[in-house]
Protein backbone atom coordinates (compact mmCIF):
# COMPACT_ATOMS: atom_id res chain seq x y z
CA UNK A 1 0.00 0.00 0.00
CA UNK A 2 1.56 3.42 -0.78
CA UNK A 3 1.22 5.74 2.32
CA UNK A 4 0.07 9.51 1.97
CA UNK A 5 0.07 11.54 4.91
CA UNK A 6 -1.22 14.66 6.24
CA UNK A 7 1.45 15.38 9.16
CA UNK A 8 0.98 18.53 11.84
CA UNK A 9 0.53 18.90 14.87
CA UNK A 10 -2.61 19.11 15.69
CA UNK A 11 -4.37 16.80 12.78
CA UNK A 12 -7.69 15.50 13.78
CA UNK A 13 -9.35 18.64 13.06
CA UNK A 14 -8.12 18.18 9.36
CA UNK A 15 -11.23 16.88 6.61
CA UNK A 16 -8.37 16.08 4.36
CA UNK A 17 -9.09 12.10 5.46
CA UNK A 18 -12.47 12.29 4.05
CA UNK A 19 -11.72 14.15 1.13
CA UNK A 20 -8.92 12.14 -0.03
CA UNK A 21 -10.40 8.77 0.66
CA UNK A 22 -13.13 9.16 -1.49
CA UNK A 23 -11.19 10.69 -4.04
CA UNK A 24 -9.11 8.08 -3.88
CA UNK A 25 -12.45 5.51 -4.06
CA UNK A 26 -13.86 6.89 -7.02
CA UNK A 27 -10.48 6.83 -8.92
CA UNK A 28 -10.48 3.04 -7.76
CA UNK A 29 -7.18 3.51 -6.28
CA UNK A 30 -7.92 2.58 -2.69
CA UNK A 31 -6.33 -0.44 -3.27
CA UNK A 32 -2.93 1.18 -4.11
CA UNK A 33 -3.23 4.46 -1.77
CA UNK A 34 -4.49 5.23 1.42
CA UNK A 35 -4.49 8.75 3.50
CA UNK A 36 -3.73 9.08 7.13
CA UNK A 37 -3.37 11.30 9.46
CA UNK A 38 0.17 11.52 11.46
CA UNK A 39 0.17 14.13 14.64
CA UNK A 40 4.10 14.63 15.06
CA UNK A 41 6.13 16.20 17.58
CA UNK A 42 8.96 18.79 15.13
CA UNK A 43 11.63 16.33 15.86
CA UNK A 44 10.05 13.92 13.51
CA UNK A 45 9.94 16.09 10.36
CA UNK A 46 13.21 14.54 9.39
CA UNK A 47 12.48 11.03 9.51
CA UNK A 48 9.51 11.78 7.67
CA UNK A 49 11.02 13.56 5.02
CA UNK A 50 13.67 10.55 5.01
CA UNK A 51 10.80 7.73 4.76
CA UNK A 52 9.53 9.47 1.93
CA UNK A 53 13.13 9.86 -0.02
CA UNK A 54 13.64 5.86 0.26
CA UNK A 55 9.67 5.56 -0.83
CA UNK A 56 8.64 3.91 2.38
CA UNK A 57 5.99 7.02 2.28
CA UNK A 58 4.42 8.07 -0.98
CA UNK A 59 3.90 11.99 -0.27
CA UNK A 60 2.41 14.05 2.33
CA UNK A 61 0.57 17.11 2.78
CA UNK A 62 1.76 19.57 5.60
CA UNK A 63 -0.36 21.33 8.08
CA UNK A 64 0.57 23.95 10.82
CA UNK A 65 2.84 24.35 12.30
CA UNK A 66 5.19 22.90 9.97
CA UNK A 67 4.34 24.48 6.76
CA UNK A 68 7.55 26.62 6.98
CA UNK A 69 9.82 24.44 9.56
CA UNK A 70 10.31 21.60 7.11
CA UNK A 71 11.61 23.11 4.64
CA UNK A 72 15.07 22.74 5.96
CA UNK A 73 14.65 19.10 4.81
CA UNK A 74 13.55 19.31 1.50
CA UNK A 75 15.75 18.80 -1.20
CA UNK A 76 14.15 21.47 -3.79
CA UNK A 77 11.01 23.67 -3.16
CA UNK A 78 9.43 24.50 -6.21
CA UNK A 79 7.38 27.71 -7.42
CA UNK A 80 5.84 29.64 -5.96
CA UNK A 81 6.24 28.32 -2.65
CA UNK A 82 10.09 28.84 -2.65
CA UNK A 83 9.37 32.58 -3.35
CA UNK A 84 6.84 32.65 -0.03
CA UNK A 85 9.01 29.69 2.22
CA UNK A 86 5.89 27.59 3.13
CA UNK A 87 4.69 24.32 1.89
CA UNK A 88 1.56 22.05 1.65
CA UNK A 89 2.68 19.29 -0.08
CA UNK A 90 5.70 16.58 -0.62
CA UNK A 91 6.58 14.17 -3.10
CA UNK A 92 9.36 12.42 -4.47
CA UNK A 93 11.07 12.48 -7.75
CA UNK A 94 13.82 9.76 -7.74
CA UNK A 95 15.41 10.21 -4.12
CA UNK A 96 14.89 13.92 -4.13
CA UNK A 97 12.40 15.24 -2.12
CA UNK A 98 10.54 18.06 -3.31
CA UNK A 99 8.07 20.50 -1.58
CA UNK A 100 5.25 22.34 -3.41
CA UNK A 101 2.26 25.00 -2.29
CA UNK A 102 -1.26 23.63 -3.81
CA UNK A 103 -2.85 26.01 -1.76
CA UNK A 104 -2.20 28.73 -4.37
CA UNK A 105 -3.70 26.81 -6.96
CA UNK A 106 -6.35 25.91 -4.68
CA UNK A 107 -7.17 29.92 -4.21
CA UNK A 108 -7.15 30.68 -7.64
CA UNK A 109 -9.35 27.94 -8.81
CA UNK A 110 -12.05 28.76 -6.17
CA UNK A 111 -12.02 32.36 -7.48
CA UNK A 112 -12.57 31.37 -11.14
CA UNK A 113 -15.67 28.68 -9.86
CA UNK A 114 -17.03 31.88 -8.01
CA UNK A 115 -16.99 34.13 -11.55
CA UNK A 116 -14.68 36.34 -9.44
CA UNK A 117 -12.01 38.69 -11.48
CA UNK A 118 -8.96 39.78 -9.33
CA UNK A 119 -6.80 42.01 -12.11
CA UNK A 120 -7.36 45.42 -10.76
CA UNK A 121 -8.55 44.57 -7.77
CA UNK A 122 -8.14 45.96 -4.38
CA UNK A 123 -7.19 42.91 -1.79
CA UNK A 124 -7.25 43.28 2.14
CA UNK A 125 -5.32 39.62 3.46
CA UNK A 126 -5.76 38.77 7.35
CA UNK A 127 -3.03 37.34 8.46
CA UNK A 128 0.43 36.55 7.47
CA UNK A 129 0.72 33.09 7.83
CA UNK A 130 1.70 30.23 5.34
CA UNK A 131 -1.82 30.60 3.74
CA UNK A 132 -1.90 34.37 3.90
CA UNK A 133 1.49 33.97 2.10
CA UNK A 134 -0.14 31.53 -0.84
CA UNK A 135 -2.91 33.61 -1.20
CA UNK A 136 -1.08 37.23 -1.51
CA UNK A 137 1.46 35.81 -3.97
CA UNK A 138 -1.21 33.91 -5.69
CA UNK A 139 -2.81 37.37 -6.03
CA UNK A 140 0.75 39.27 -7.11
CA UNK A 141 0.80 37.10 -9.75
CA UNK A 142 -2.30 37.47 -11.13
CA UNK A 143 -1.89 41.29 -11.08
CA UNK A 144 -4.46 42.03 -8.55
CA UNK A 145 -3.76 45.65 -8.61
CA UNK A 146 -2.94 46.34 -4.87
CA UNK A 147 -2.52 44.36 -1.48
CA UNK A 148 -3.22 45.62 2.13
CA UNK A 149 -2.14 43.13 4.46
CA UNK A 150 -3.07 43.11 8.05
CA UNK A 151 -1.95 41.22 11.01
CA UNK A 152 -2.14 40.67 14.72
CA UNK A 153 1.98 40.82 14.91
CA UNK A 154 2.89 43.54 12.56
CA UNK A 155 6.40 42.56 11.62
CA UNK A 156 5.33 39.65 10.31
CA UNK A 157 3.05 41.19 7.87
CA UNK A 158 5.75 43.48 7.27
CA UNK A 159 7.85 40.42 6.32
CA UNK A 160 5.52 39.20 3.63
CA UNK A 161 4.95 42.79 2.68
CA UNK A 162 8.83 43.02 1.74
CA UNK A 163 8.94 39.46 0.17
CA UNK A 164 5.89 40.49 -1.97
CA UNK A 165 7.75 43.30 -3.10
CA UNK A 166 11.26 41.56 -3.66
CA UNK A 167 9.77 39.50 -6.12
CA UNK A 168 6.82 41.72 -7.56
CA UNK A 169 6.21 45.39 -8.75
CA UNK A 170 3.30 45.50 -7.09
CA UNK A 171 1.57 48.24 -4.53
CA UNK A 172 1.28 46.75 -0.95
CA UNK A 173 0.94 47.86 2.41
CA UNK A 174 0.87 46.41 5.93
CA UNK A 175 -1.10 47.22 9.47
CA UNK A 176 -1.95 45.67 12.73
CA UNK A 177 -5.41 43.88 12.69
CA UNK A 178 -6.89 46.25 14.93
CA UNK A 179 -6.42 48.84 12.45
CA UNK A 180 -9.06 47.28 9.79
CA UNK A 181 -11.33 50.31 9.68
CA UNK A 182 -9.72 52.65 8.03
CA UNK A 183 -9.32 50.06 4.91
CA UNK A 184 -13.05 49.10 4.82
CA UNK A 185 -14.06 51.69 2.50
CA UNK A 186 -10.66 51.26 0.25
CA UNK A 187 -11.15 47.79 -0.91
CA UNK A 188 -12.73 45.32 -3.59
CA UNK A 189 -11.96 41.92 -1.86
CA UNK A 190 -11.53 40.74 2.30
CA UNK A 191 -9.89 37.46 2.90
CA UNK A 192 -9.57 35.94 5.95
CA UNK A 193 -6.16 33.95 6.49
CA UNK A 194 -6.33 33.31 9.88
CA UNK A 195 -7.75 30.75 11.90
CA UNK A 196 -10.52 33.10 13.58
CA UNK A 197 -13.88 31.21 13.19
CA UNK A 198 -12.96 27.85 13.24
CA UNK A 199 -14.56 25.10 15.03
CA UNK A 200 -13.16 24.99 18.57
CA UNK A 201 -12.13 27.63 20.83
CA UNK A 202 -12.07 30.17 18.04
CA UNK A 203 -15.86 29.21 16.68
CA UNK A 204 -17.75 32.41 17.55
CA UNK A 205 -14.61 34.79 16.63
CA UNK A 206 -14.66 36.92 13.89
CA UNK A 207 -11.27 38.95 12.58
CA UNK A 208 -13.30 41.82 12.12
CA UNK A 209 -16.29 42.87 13.95
CA UNK A 210 -18.12 44.31 12.01
CA UNK A 211 -19.13 45.48 8.45
CA UNK A 212 -20.93 48.42 7.76
CA UNK A 213 -23.38 48.48 5.15
CA UNK A 214 -22.09 51.21 2.79
CA UNK A 215 -19.18 48.16 2.14
CA UNK A 216 -21.99 46.06 0.15
CA UNK A 217 -20.04 45.64 -2.94
CA UNK A 218 -17.16 43.63 -1.05
CA UNK A 219 -16.45 40.25 -1.41
CA UNK A 220 -15.57 38.53 1.67
CA UNK A 221 -13.54 35.43 1.45
CA UNK A 222 -13.22 33.09 4.61
CA UNK A 223 -10.39 30.47 4.38
CA UNK A 224 -12.22 28.70 7.15
CA UNK A 225 -14.41 25.80 5.93
CA UNK A 226 -15.41 24.12 9.32
CA UNK A 227 -17.96 25.68 9.99
CA UNK A 228 -18.90 26.65 6.39
CA UNK A 229 -20.55 29.78 7.75
CA UNK A 230 -18.32 31.66 9.96
CA UNK A 231 -19.11 34.69 11.94
CA UNK A 232 -17.18 36.61 9.34
CA UNK A 233 -19.26 35.83 6.76
CA UNK A 234 -22.55 35.92 8.90
CA UNK A 235 -20.76 39.77 9.54
CA UNK A 236 -20.67 40.29 5.91
CA UNK A 237 -24.13 38.71 4.53
CA UNK A 238 -25.76 41.06 7.27
CA UNK A 239 -23.87 43.97 5.10
CA UNK A 240 -24.86 42.77 1.52
CA UNK A 241 -21.26 41.41 0.99
CA UNK A 242 -21.12 38.92 -1.68
CA UNK A 243 -19.11 35.71 0.40
CA UNK A 244 -17.19 33.02 -0.44
CA UNK A 245 -16.34 30.04 1.96
CA UNK A 246 -12.99 27.71 1.83
CA UNK A 247 -14.67 24.79 0.77
CA UNK A 248 -13.48 25.43 -2.97
CA UNK A 249 -10.23 26.19 -2.10
CA UNK A 250 -9.95 23.01 0.28
CA UNK A 251 -11.02 20.73 -2.42
CA UNK A 252 -9.07 22.40 -5.12
CA UNK A 253 -5.61 22.30 -3.00
CA UNK A 254 -6.28 18.78 -2.26
CA UNK A 255 -7.29 17.77 -5.77
CA UNK A 256 -3.94 19.42 -7.28
CA UNK A 257 -2.18 16.97 -3.97
CA UNK A 258 -3.52 14.14 -5.43
CA UNK A 259 -2.98 14.62 -8.99
CA UNK A 260 1.01 14.77 -8.28
CA UNK A 261 0.95 12.15 -6.15
CA UNK A 262 -0.71 9.75 -8.43
CA UNK A 263 -0.65 11.64 -11.75
CA UNK A 264 -4.13 10.84 -12.42
CA UNK A 265 -7.17 13.53 -12.50
CA UNK A 266 -9.05 13.78 -8.97
CA UNK A 267 -12.86 13.44 -9.00
CA UNK A 268 -13.32 17.40 -7.85
CA UNK A 269 -17.14 16.87 -7.33
CA UNK A 270 -16.53 13.34 -5.06
CA UNK A 271 -14.27 15.25 -3.26
CA UNK A 272 -16.80 18.56 -2.19
CA UNK A 273 -19.57 16.32 -2.08
CA UNK A 274 -17.54 14.06 0.97
CA UNK A 275 -16.86 17.64 2.50
CA UNK A 276 -19.97 18.74 2.55
CA UNK A 277 -21.59 15.52 4.20
CA UNK A 278 -19.17 15.22 6.93
CA UNK A 279 -19.79 19.13 7.69
CA UNK A 280 -23.41 18.56 7.58
CA UNK A 281 -22.86 15.74 10.44
CA UNK A 282 -20.67 18.57 12.11
CA UNK A 283 -17.49 17.30 10.50
CA UNK A 284 -14.24 15.30 12.45
CA UNK A 285 -14.36 14.55 16.00
CA UNK A 286 -12.15 16.77 17.82
P1 LIG B 1 -0.50 29.88 10.27
O1 LIG B 1 0.64 29.80 9.32
O2 LIG B 1 -0.35 29.35 11.64
O3 LIG B 1 -0.90 31.46 10.37
C1 LIG B 1 -1.92 31.87 11.22
C2 LIG B 1 -2.22 33.37 11.03
O4 LIG B 1 -3.35 33.68 11.83
C3 LIG B 1 -1.09 34.29 11.47
O5 LIG B 1 -1.10 35.46 10.69
C4 LIG B 1 -1.49 34.61 12.92
O6 LIG B 1 -1.03 35.87 13.37
C5 LIG B 1 -3.00 34.68 12.80
N1 LIG B 1 -3.65 34.36 14.06
C6 LIG B 1 -3.60 33.18 14.73
N2 LIG B 1 -4.33 33.27 15.86
C7 LIG B 1 -4.83 34.53 15.91
C8 LIG B 1 -5.65 35.23 16.83
N3 LIG B 1 -6.10 34.65 17.97
N4 LIG B 1 -5.98 36.53 16.56
C9 LIG B 1 -5.53 37.13 15.43
N5 LIG B 1 -4.73 36.52 14.52
C10 LIG B 1 -4.39 35.23 14.76
O7 LIG B 1 -1.79 29.19 9.67
P2 LIG B 1 -2.19 29.03 8.12
O8 LIG B 1 -1.63 27.79 7.60
O9 LIG B 1 -1.87 30.32 7.47
O10 LIG B 1 -3.77 28.81 8.22
C11 LIG B 1 -4.66 29.87 8.59
C12 LIG B 1 -6.10 29.40 8.47
O11 LIG B 1 -6.42 29.15 7.10
C13 LIG B 1 -6.40 28.08 9.21
O12 LIG B 1 -7.66 28.18 9.81
C14 LIG B 1 -6.43 27.04 8.11
O13 LIG B 1 -7.28 25.94 8.41
C15 LIG B 1 -7.00 27.86 6.96
N6 LIG B 1 -6.61 27.31 5.65
C16 LIG B 1 -7.62 26.94 4.80
C17 LIG B 1 -7.30 26.45 3.56
C18 LIG B 1 -8.40 26.04 2.61
O14 LIG B 1 -8.10 25.33 1.66
N7 LIG B 1 -9.63 26.47 2.80
C19 LIG B 1 -5.97 26.32 3.15
C20 LIG B 1 -4.96 26.72 4.04
C21 LIG B 1 -5.31 27.22 5.29
P3 LIG B 1 0.41 36.07 14.08
O15 LIG B 1 1.40 36.29 12.96
O16 LIG B 1 0.20 37.23 14.95
O17 LIG B 1 0.70 34.79 14.84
Amino acid sequence: MKRLLLIGNPVAHSMSPVMQNAALKAMRLNNEYSYETLEIPESGLREIVHAISIGEITGANVTAPYKTRVLQYLTRVESPAHMFGSVNTIFREGTSVIGCSTDSTGFLKALSEHGLKINKVRTLIIGAGGAARAVAFALAQSSASELIILNRTVDNARDLVATLKHHFRIKAEYGLLADYEQYLSQIDFLINCTPLGMKGAYERCSPIPAIPTTCDDLTVMDLVYNPRQTKLLEIAKEAGCKTIDGISMLVHQGAESLRIWTGESPPVAVMRNAVEASLRQGGPKI
